[in-house]
């Protein structure tokens, strides 16, 4: 059956659904997007999504031509246009048809396309092994000229560091933010486990560690899943600003994303993190993400 795609509020076959070369969502990388995840029928953290999309839009001063309801309808036709109750939608809003000029607002209308398809970010041994990283030497985009908290089509940014990656013979890549602390990876966050607590202290529990948000990254709607069930398992959580040293010195590493889901990390610009193996904590937050996911309705 061919792919069905939802464009401009109508379904459309996959060869049929295109967009104009005037496009500014083409042309300048203007527009936002999300991408969501659908579990047994159920679209995980929906209107979640929605609010960042909102969000998004909202700080580019780009006018989505659907309410939240019209697009949660949209989303539900298009996964059973599809027969689709697992997978990845990815929901995109260009700024529209305008002029060579970059003036958003020469362009009429914002466009609308919903895609439901799969999604495989890494192989399935790395979810048991962990996977291997490296730092990019391109830096996150600095908040004062595009903030990473803009889910945006130009992931140029991102793009660069993921060819470094790829360079190194690695899938993913840190990237520091422009004060030289951690932000987050080219499509993930990241998290540390530190065994003994905050650097510093003594005899200090087990503790979660991520940037914080005036690192620069993308509020991911997968962290933010970590950080609640990491609270419901009374796990203590900090978020302060990474270096690079605090990764090497990391007992756990994870990284966690729509696409990605949570993924143990067991090297870093060639440091083995803790003992080369996925960790307890990590592999206890896996599963639980794993059972939250199956479960019915996990609403907002
Ligand atoms: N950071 C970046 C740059 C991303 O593109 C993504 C999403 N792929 C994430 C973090 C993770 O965010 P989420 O959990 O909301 O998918």
């Amino acid at each position: 059956m061919p792919l069905k795609i939802w464009l401009n509020g109508k379904l459309v076959p996959k060869e049929k659904a295109t967009v104009s070369v005037y496009d500014h969502g083409l042309l300048y990388g203007d527009g936002v997007f999300e991408g969501i995840r659908v579990y047994n029928g159920r679209v995980f953290k929906l209107q979640t999504h929605l609010r960042r999309l909102e969000e998004s839009a909202k700080s580019i001063r780009l006018e989505i031509p659907y309410t939240a309801q019209e697009l949660t309808v949209a989303i539900d036709k298009t996964l059973k246009a599809n027969k689709r109750t697992n997978g990845y939608i990815r929901l995109c809003v260009t700024r529209g048809v305008g002029s060579l000029g970059l003036n958003p607002f020469n362009c009429e209308r914002a466009s609308v396309f919903i895609i439901a398809d799969s999604i495989s970010l890494y192989p399935a041994e790395m979810y048991d092994k962990g996977m291997a990283i490296i730092t990019a030497s391109t830096i996150r985009n600095h908040p004062g000229a595009l903030s990473p908290r803009i889910k945006s089509m130009n992931y140029l940014n991102n793009i660069l560091a993921k060819i470094e990656a790829i360079d190194a013979g690695v899938p993913e890549a840190v990237m520091l933010n422009h004060m030289g602390f951690v932000a987050e990876c080219t499509g993930d966050n990241i998290f540390i486990v530190r065994n003994q607590g905050t650097p510093g202290s003594t005899g200090g529990q087990p503790t979660l560690i991520s940037p914080p948000l005036h690192a620069g990254t993308l509020e991911g709607i997968t962290m933010s899943t970590v950080l609640d069930l990491a609270a419901k398992q009374y796990l203590p959580i900090q978020r302060y600003d990474l270096t690079r040293h605090d990764l090497y010195t990391a007992d756990e590493m994870f990284l966690t994303g729509t696409a990605a889901e949570v993924i143990p990390v067991t090297s870093v610009d060639g440091r083995q993190i803790g003992n080369g193996k996925p960790g307890p904590i990590t592999r206890r937050l896996i599963s639980a993400f794993k059972e939250l996911v199956a479960k019915d309705a996990p609403e907002d």
